[in-house]
């Protein structure tokens, strides 16, 4: 089999990738909602893999995985990958989990920090814990809810008396630097106030960050140890950040029992290494729309394991593609295994265009994993089609 075309349409925000083979077999992935300028670089590759065997997952990877890096410049590559198995498993007639391995658990475990209602009169403890009541009463029942709060949600970098660095405005998170105590404690009393909603039946994760300096990522998580929260996650760095950090996670990690949590924006196993074999963190959340694919999501997981430590992928963004490429891989993961963010189809359109997926998706937290070759969703064309631009008229031209 020989890859013939590949292909990037922008379907609603996301990035679809489409690889053809000259069998009439193809293969879907999918980059992040927030990543509509990424579609010059999925195509970037394209001379690159034409005319490879697809099913030779590895051999193609080779050819482009160096060019990547960090968020966002790992998508799409990352999607590429998903596609690429997507046709491996067609081709056998497989569900793609056969090929990593198979699976260990029918039904995989997710998490919400999709779901979302709007918070209602400010953002004040109190309109936090009526806002995670909401949440956990959807009809999902997830049994861990994520909130973002400090640096990752609300606006406590625009107060002078809770931030005492200098707000940056605009988007990718730019702010950083030391919080007064008034804003630690507000922090703190925003996470009380959930943990009351959630008790002991719902686990609370919090999103903060980036921004966080060392002693007030360290303050924090002694602050709340007495919520066993989930874990705190992307203090020091996160989304878009393009390193790691490691002696500075391990320094806060060791300070608290509070579990820590950091990984989304990091590319490769490479990138991981230096965090888990320095146990750096208790939790990583690699998200395999910008790891680099599913197959190194699931080695970062089976080494992490080895060292202790869990597994909570993100996927916030992902796309209903996304989602399947989450099941299959999670499917796999070894025992160190918590749960991945779960994401929705954004706009609410998608899930009128996406075949394969159970109905309704989540049953008390928890995905049936489906048997369909591939990664076992296809777009519907007749149906898609109305969402094209027309650049991308072509899309589903073999
Ligand atoms: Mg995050």
């Amino acid at each position: 089999m020989k890859i013939t075309d590949l292909k990037c349409a922008v379907i609603g925000n996301n990035p679809v990738v489409r690889i053809n083979t000259d069998e009439g077999i193809y293969g879907l992935g999918q980059v992040e909602a927030s990543k509509s300028y990424l579609k010059p670089h999925v195509l970037f590759y394209k001379d690159l893999i034409l005319g490879q065997d697809p099913t030779d997952v590895e051999r193609v990877m080779l050819k482009i995985r160096r060019l990547g890096s960090f968020k966002p410049w790992g998508s799409a590559v990352s999607a590429i990958e998903m596609a690429l198995w997507d046709i491996a498993g067609k081709a056998v007639g497989a569900p793609v989990y056969k090929l990593l391995g198979g699976k260990i658990r029918d039904r995989v475990r997710v998490y919400n920090g999709a779901v979302r209602f709007p918070m209602a009169g400010g953002q004040s403890p109190a309109n936090y814990a009526d806002n995670m009541q909401r949440m956990k009463d959807a009809p999902q029942k997830f049994s861990i809810i994520k909130q973002g709060l400090a640096f990752h949600g609300g606006r406590i970098t625009e107060s002078p008396k809770h931030f005492y660095g200098t707000h940056q405005p605009g988007p990718f998170h730019a702010n950083r630097g030391p919080l007064s105590e008034r804003g630690l404690n507000y922090i703190v009393d925003c996470i009380r106030a959930m943990k009351e909603v959630c008790g002991d039946e719902v686990g609370l994760a919090l999103d903060l960050g980036p921004g966080f300096l060392v002693p007030d990522a360290r303050r924090l998580a002694q602050a709340v140890e007495d919520l066993n929260v989930a874990w705190l996650e992307d203090m020091l760095t996160g989304d878009y950040v393009p390193y790691v950090s490691a002696d500075h996670y391990r320094e806060v990690t060791q300070s608290t029992s509070t579990p820590i949590h950091t990984g989304e924006q990091i590319y490769l196993r490479h990138n991981f290494q230096e965090l888990i074999e320095k146990r750096a963190v208790d939790v990583i959340g690699p998200d395999p729309c910008d790891i680099g694919g599913i197959a190194e999501l699931k080695w970062v997981a089976e080494y992490a394991d080895m060292h202790g430590i869990l597994m909570a992928p993100h996927g916030v963004l992902d796309g209903l593609l996304g989602l399947a490429a989450l099941v299959q891989v999670a499917a796999t993961l070894p025992q160190n295994y918590l749960a991945f963010e779960y994401p929705t189809g954004q706009p609410e359109w998608w899930y009128d265009i996406v075949a394969g997926l159970p109905d309704p998706i989540v049953v008390d937290s928890h995905i049936a994993v489906w048997d369909a070759p591939g990664m076992g969703v296809d777009l519907i064309a007749e149906e898609a089609r109305r969402y094209l631009r027309e650049e991308d008229a072509g899309f589903f031209d073999l």
